[in-house]
Protein backbone atom coordinates (compact mmCIF):
# COMPACT_ATOMS: atom_id res chain seq x y z
CA UNK A 1 0.00 0.00 0.00
CA UNK A 2 2.05 2.50 0.52
CA UNK A 3 4.49 1.73 -3.05
CA UNK A 4 1.40 2.30 -4.19
CA UNK A 5 1.06 4.95 -2.37
CA UNK A 6 4.52 6.49 -2.98
CA UNK A 7 4.07 5.80 -6.97
CA UNK A 8 1.41 7.91 -7.15
CA UNK A 9 2.03 10.72 -4.99
CA UNK A 10 2.08 13.61 -7.64
CA UNK A 11 -1.19 13.36 -8.70
CA UNK A 12 -3.93 15.39 -7.32
CA UNK A 13 -5.40 14.77 -4.10
CA UNK A 14 -9.13 13.75 -5.31
CA UNK A 15 -11.53 10.84 -3.97
CA UNK A 16 -12.13 8.28 -5.94
CA UNK A 17 -14.85 10.07 -8.08
CA UNK A 18 -12.86 12.90 -8.79
CA UNK A 19 -13.88 15.39 -6.08
CA UNK A 20 -10.86 17.62 -5.11
CA UNK A 21 -9.39 17.87 -1.97
CA UNK A 22 -5.96 19.69 -2.10
CA UNK A 23 -3.34 18.20 -0.04
CA UNK A 24 -0.56 20.19 1.42
CA UNK A 25 2.48 20.13 3.79
CA UNK A 26 2.48 21.18 7.71
CA UNK A 27 6.24 22.67 8.04
CA UNK A 28 7.89 23.33 11.18
CA UNK A 29 11.14 24.87 9.31
CA UNK A 30 11.28 26.39 5.83
CA UNK A 31 14.73 24.12 5.01
CA UNK A 32 12.08 21.03 4.73
CA UNK A 33 9.89 22.57 1.84
CA UNK A 34 12.05 20.86 -0.68
CA UNK A 35 11.27 17.78 0.51
CA UNK A 36 7.62 18.12 0.96
CA UNK A 37 7.68 19.21 -2.78
CA UNK A 38 9.37 15.70 -3.22
CA UNK A 39 6.66 13.75 -1.56
CA UNK A 40 3.77 15.13 -3.55
CA UNK A 41 2.69 18.32 -1.26
CA UNK A 42 0.41 20.57 -3.84
CA UNK A 43 1.77 23.51 -1.32
CA UNK A 44 2.35 24.35 2.45
CA UNK A 45 -0.82 24.26 4.23
CA UNK A 46 0.80 25.34 7.80
CA UNK A 47 4.14 27.37 8.05
CA UNK A 48 4.49 26.97 11.73
CA UNK A 49 7.21 30.02 11.72
CA UNK A 50 8.06 29.50 15.57
CA UNK A 51 11.06 27.69 14.31
CA UNK A 52 12.75 31.20 13.20
CA UNK A 53 12.12 32.87 16.09
CA UNK A 54 12.99 30.46 18.77
CA UNK A 55 16.32 29.83 16.48
CA UNK A 56 17.81 33.34 17.70
CA UNK A 57 18.66 35.47 20.33
CA UNK A 58 16.16 37.89 19.60
CA UNK A 59 13.22 38.75 16.85
CA UNK A 60 14.64 38.01 13.43
CA UNK A 61 14.79 41.65 11.66
CA UNK A 62 13.05 41.62 8.03
CA UNK A 63 15.81 40.45 5.64
CA UNK A 64 16.24 37.59 7.75
CA UNK A 65 12.68 36.82 7.75
CA UNK A 66 12.44 37.52 3.92
CA UNK A 67 15.60 35.17 3.22
CA UNK A 68 14.42 32.10 5.68
CA UNK A 69 10.36 32.28 4.01
CA UNK A 70 12.17 32.88 0.31
CA UNK A 71 13.51 29.60 0.79
CA UNK A 72 9.89 27.77 1.44
CA UNK A 73 8.55 30.42 -1.72
CA UNK A 74 11.34 29.20 -3.96
CA UNK A 75 11.01 25.44 -3.18
CA UNK A 76 7.25 25.34 -3.70
CA UNK A 77 7.65 27.18 -7.21
CA UNK A 78 4.42 28.43 -7.77
CA UNK A 79 2.25 25.99 -5.41
CA UNK A 80 0.50 28.23 -2.70
CA UNK A 81 2.26 28.52 0.75
CA UNK A 82 0.03 29.26 3.93
CA UNK A 83 2.32 30.89 6.71
CA UNK A 84 0.79 30.89 10.27
CA UNK A 85 1.88 34.31 12.34
CA UNK A 86 4.10 33.86 14.82
CA UNK A 87 2.66 32.03 17.21
CA UNK A 88 4.22 31.59 20.52
CA UNK A 89 3.32 32.08 24.50
CA UNK A 90 1.73 29.88 26.61
CA UNK A 91 3.46 26.87 26.48
CA UNK A 92 5.86 27.79 23.36
CA UNK A 93 7.62 30.49 25.49
CA UNK A 94 10.34 33.23 23.69
CA UNK A 95 13.21 34.31 26.05
CA UNK A 96 13.33 37.44 24.56
CA UNK A 97 9.86 38.20 24.68
CA UNK A 98 9.12 37.21 28.34
CA UNK A 99 5.22 36.76 29.50
CA UNK A 100 4.14 37.35 33.22
CA UNK A 101 4.07 34.44 35.15
CA UNK A 102 0.45 32.56 34.68
CA UNK A 103 -1.42 29.80 36.41
CA UNK A 104 -3.20 28.67 32.93
CA UNK A 105 -0.68 29.14 29.85
CA UNK A 106 -2.74 27.82 27.51
CA UNK A 107 -5.59 30.17 28.45
CA UNK A 108 -3.42 32.93 28.65
CA UNK A 109 -0.77 34.92 26.83
CA UNK A 110 -0.39 33.07 23.28
CA UNK A 111 -1.03 33.41 19.72
CA UNK A 112 -2.34 36.58 18.08
CA UNK A 113 -3.36 37.88 21.77
CA UNK A 114 -0.04 37.93 22.83
CA UNK A 115 1.47 39.28 18.87
CA UNK A 116 -1.10 42.34 19.09
CA UNK A 117 0.89 43.78 21.73
CA UNK A 118 3.71 44.50 20.31
CA UNK A 119 2.41 44.88 16.55
CA UNK A 120 5.44 45.87 14.92
CA UNK A 121 6.80 42.37 15.45
CA UNK A 122 3.70 41.49 13.41
CA UNK A 123 4.11 44.26 11.03
CA UNK A 124 7.62 42.95 10.25
CA UNK A 125 6.74 39.43 9.16
CA UNK A 126 4.25 40.03 7.60
CA UNK A 127 6.45 42.57 5.45
CA UNK A 128 8.88 40.08 5.15
CA UNK A 129 6.13 37.24 4.20
CA UNK A 130 4.58 40.04 1.43
CA UNK A 131 8.09 40.30 -0.39
CA UNK A 132 9.24 36.54 0.02
CA UNK A 133 5.78 35.88 -1.58
CA UNK A 134 6.20 38.36 -4.47
CA UNK A 135 4.97 36.56 -7.81
CA UNK A 136 3.54 33.24 -6.05
CA UNK A 137 0.18 32.46 -4.37
CA UNK A 138 0.39 33.50 -0.69
CA UNK A 139 -1.75 32.75 2.34
CA UNK A 140 -1.31 34.47 5.34
CA UNK A 141 -3.31 32.99 8.97
CA UNK A 142 -3.42 33.93 12.65
CA UNK A 143 -3.46 32.18 14.91
CA UNK A 144 -5.85 31.39 18.34
CA UNK A 145 -8.17 34.09 16.98
CA UNK A 146 -10.97 34.03 19.44
CA UNK A 147 -13.27 36.88 17.41
CA UNK A 148 -13.70 39.10 14.84
CA UNK A 149 -12.22 41.88 17.14
CA UNK A 150 -9.04 40.27 16.96
CA UNK A 151 -8.55 39.70 13.31
CA UNK A 152 -9.74 43.10 12.48
CA UNK A 153 -6.79 44.32 14.67
CA UNK A 154 -4.64 41.90 12.44
CA UNK A 155 -6.09 43.16 9.35
CA UNK A 156 -5.65 47.34 9.68
CA UNK A 157 -1.81 46.69 10.23
CA UNK A 158 -1.56 44.02 7.13
CA UNK A 159 -3.90 46.75 5.42
CA UNK A 160 -1.61 49.70 6.11
CA UNK A 161 1.09 47.42 5.13
CA UNK A 162 0.13 46.42 1.60
CA UNK A 163 -0.78 50.55 0.93
CA UNK A 164 2.39 51.45 1.78
CA UNK A 165 4.22 48.80 -0.28
CA UNK A 166 4.44 48.62 -4.44
CA UNK A 167 2.83 46.24 -5.88
CA UNK A 168 5.77 45.66 -7.85
CA UNK A 169 7.50 44.83 -5.10
CA UNK A 170 5.58 42.13 -2.82
CA UNK A 171 3.23 39.36 -3.51
CA UNK A 172 -0.06 39.99 -4.92
CA UNK A 173 -2.33 37.07 -5.06
CA UNK A 174 -2.25 37.19 -1.18
CA UNK A 175 -5.39 35.57 1.01
CA UNK A 176 -5.78 36.50 5.09
CA UNK A 177 -7.29 34.27 6.96
CA UNK A 178 -7.56 32.85 10.76
CA UNK A 179 -7.12 29.79 12.36
CA UNK A 180 -9.91 28.32 13.80
CA UNK A 181 -8.85 26.12 17.19
CA UNK A 182 -10.95 27.99 19.57
CA UNK A 183 -14.45 26.87 19.86
CA UNK A 184 -15.64 30.76 19.82
CA UNK A 185 -14.64 31.28 16.16
CA UNK A 186 -16.60 28.00 15.27
CA UNK A 187 -19.61 29.16 16.82
CA UNK A 188 -19.08 32.51 15.40
CA UNK A 189 -17.96 31.74 11.78
CA UNK A 190 -20.79 32.80 10.28
CA UNK A 191 -20.09 36.17 11.07
CA UNK A 192 -16.05 35.90 10.72
CA UNK A 193 -16.17 34.13 7.36
CA UNK A 194 -17.78 37.42 5.55
CA UNK A 195 -14.14 39.05 6.89
CA UNK A 196 -11.46 36.71 6.64
CA UNK A 197 -10.70 35.10 2.81
CA UNK A 198 -10.23 31.70 4.08
CA UNK A 199 -10.39 29.13 7.39
CA UNK A 200 -8.03 26.35 8.72
CA UNK A 201 -8.55 24.42 11.60
CA UNK A 202 -6.58 23.59 13.82
CA UNK A 203 -7.95 20.60 15.26
CA UNK A 204 -5.05 19.88 17.62
CA UNK A 205 -5.96 23.26 19.57
CA UNK A 206 -9.81 22.76 19.10
CA UNK A 207 -9.97 19.68 20.30
CA UNK A 208 -8.13 20.87 23.63
CA UNK A 209 -10.27 24.01 24.24
CA UNK A 210 -13.64 21.95 23.14
CA UNK A 211 -13.09 18.93 25.76
CA UNK A 212 -11.10 20.99 28.06
CA UNK A 213 -8.37 18.10 28.21
CA UNK A 214 -4.90 19.18 27.70
CA UNK A 215 -3.40 18.23 24.21
CA UNK A 216 -0.51 17.26 26.38
CA UNK A 217 -1.34 15.33 29.00
CA UNK A 218 0.23 12.33 30.16
CA UNK A 219 -2.78 10.44 31.20
CA UNK A 220 -5.74 12.06 29.32
CA UNK A 221 -4.34 13.20 25.72
CA UNK A 222 -5.62 9.75 24.37
CA UNK A 223 -8.93 10.87 25.42
CA UNK A 224 -8.36 14.31 23.28
CA UNK A 225 -9.89 12.91 19.64
CA UNK A 226 -10.61 14.71 17.06
CA UNK A 227 -13.28 12.43 15.69
CA UNK A 228 -15.23 13.62 18.94
CA UNK A 229 -19.01 14.60 17.27
CA UNK A 230 -18.98 17.98 19.71
CA UNK A 231 -15.36 18.48 17.48
CA UNK A 232 -17.19 17.25 14.41
CA UNK A 233 -20.30 19.99 14.94
CA UNK A 234 -17.85 22.59 15.27
CA UNK A 235 -15.74 21.67 11.97
CA UNK A 236 -19.57 21.08 10.30
CA UNK A 237 -20.33 24.92 11.49
CA UNK A 238 -17.07 26.64 9.93
CA UNK A 239 -17.29 24.95 7.28
CA UNK A 240 -20.87 25.50 6.31
CA UNK A 241 -20.56 29.07 7.19
CA UNK A 242 -17.14 29.62 4.94
CA UNK A 243 -19.25 27.94 1.88
CA UNK A 244 -21.89 30.14 2.28
CA UNK A 245 -19.52 33.32 2.29
CA UNK A 246 -17.52 31.46 -0.98
CA UNK A 247 -14.42 31.27 1.17
CA UNK A 248 -12.11 27.55 1.53
CA UNK A 249 -11.54 25.78 4.24
CA UNK A 250 -8.76 23.76 5.17
CA UNK A 251 -7.58 21.47 8.29
CA UNK A 252 -4.36 21.71 9.41
CA UNK A 253 -4.18 19.80 12.83
CA UNK A 254 -3.19 16.22 13.42
CA UNK A 255 -6.67 14.92 12.06
CA UNK A 256 -6.31 15.68 9.20
CA UNK A 257 -3.70 12.81 8.52
CA UNK A 258 -6.02 9.95 10.47
CA UNK A 259 -7.09 7.29 8.02
CA UNK A 260 -11.07 7.21 9.85
CA UNK A 261 -11.64 10.44 9.85
CA UNK A 262 -10.34 12.03 6.22
CA UNK A 263 -13.35 10.78 4.92
CA UNK A 264 -15.97 12.84 7.35
CA UNK A 265 -13.91 15.66 6.80
CA UNK A 266 -14.26 15.70 2.96
CA UNK A 267 -17.64 14.43 3.95
CA UNK A 268 -18.29 17.56 5.88
CA UNK A 269 -16.43 19.68 2.83
CA UNK A 270 -13.23 20.44 4.07
CA UNK A 271 -11.53 21.63 0.70
CA UNK A 272 -7.70 21.19 1.57
CA UNK A 273 -6.07 18.99 4.57
CA UNK A 274 -2.43 19.84 5.09
CA UNK A 275 -0.69 17.04 7.16
CA UNK A 276 3.05 16.11 7.87
CA UNK A 277 5.08 15.90 4.56
CA UNK A 278 5.74 12.04 5.34
CA UNK A 279 1.71 11.43 5.32
CA UNK A 280 1.21 13.15 2.31
CA UNK A 281 1.36 10.10 -0.21
CA UNK A 282 -1.05 8.29 2.28
CA UNK A 283 -3.40 10.59 2.66
CA UNK A 284 -3.93 11.09 -1.34
CA UNK A 285 -4.25 7.36 -1.04
CA UNK A 286 -6.96 7.10 1.06
CA UNK A 287 -8.93 9.74 -0.50
CA UNK A 288 -8.50 7.41 -3.71
CA UNK A 289 -10.61 5.07 -1.33
CA UNK A 290 -14.03 6.34 -1.32
CA UNK A 291 -16.30 9.09 -3.19
CA UNK A 292 -17.85 11.65 -1.94
CA UNK A 293 -21.01 10.05 -1.54
CA UNK A 294 -19.73 7.67 1.38
CA UNK A 295 -17.85 10.61 2.30
CA UNK A 296 -21.11 12.45 3.15
CA UNK A 297 -22.51 9.38 4.77
CA UNK A 298 -19.62 8.63 6.98
CA UNK A 299 -19.74 12.33 8.17
CA UNK A 300 -23.42 12.25 8.99
CA UNK A 301 -22.57 8.49 11.06
CA UNK A 302 -20.14 10.37 12.80
CA UNK A 303 -22.02 13.48 13.40
CA UNK A 304 -25.11 11.28 14.85
CA UNK A 305 -22.45 9.56 17.66
CA UNK A 306 -22.64 10.70 21.16
CA UNK A 307 -18.67 9.88 22.13
CA UNK A 308 -15.52 10.14 20.06
CA UNK A 309 -15.61 6.09 20.63
CA UNK A 310 -18.77 5.46 19.46
CA UNK A 311 -17.48 7.37 16.37
CA UNK A 312 -14.90 5.23 15.59
CA UNK A 313 -16.85 2.20 16.21
CA UNK A 314 -19.36 3.20 14.09
CA UNK A 315 -16.99 4.00 11.35
CA UNK A 316 -15.38 0.32 11.61
CA UNK A 317 -18.54 -1.38 11.68
CA UNK A 318 -19.74 0.83 8.28
C1 LIG B 1 -3.52 22.97 15.83
O1 LIG B 1 -3.72 23.50 16.93
O2 LIG B 1 -4.22 22.03 15.38
C2 LIG B 1 -2.42 23.43 14.97
C3 LIG B 1 -2.28 23.00 13.74
O3 LIG B 1 -1.52 24.30 15.52
P1 LIG B 1 -0.36 23.82 16.54
O4 LIG B 1 -0.39 22.32 16.58
O5 LIG B 1 0.91 24.39 16.00
O6 LIG B 1 -0.81 24.45 17.80
MG1 LIG C 1 -2.71 25.38 17.45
Amino acid sequence: REREAWSTRFEQGRTRDGHRVEVAANLGNTAHAADAVARGAEGVGLLRTEFLFMAHAEAPDLATQIEEYREAVDALDGRPLVARTLDVGGDKPLPYWPVPQEDNPFLGLRGIRLALTQPEVLETQFHALLVAGKGRPLRIMLPMVKDVAEFRAAKAIFDRLLERLPETERATDVQLGVMIEVPSCALLAPSLAREVDFFSIGTNDLTQYTLAIDRGHPELSAQSDGLHPAVLRLIQMTVDAAHAQGKWVGVCGELGSDAQAVPVLVGLGVDELSVSARQVPMVKARLREFDLKEARAQAALALAQATSDDVREALEAR
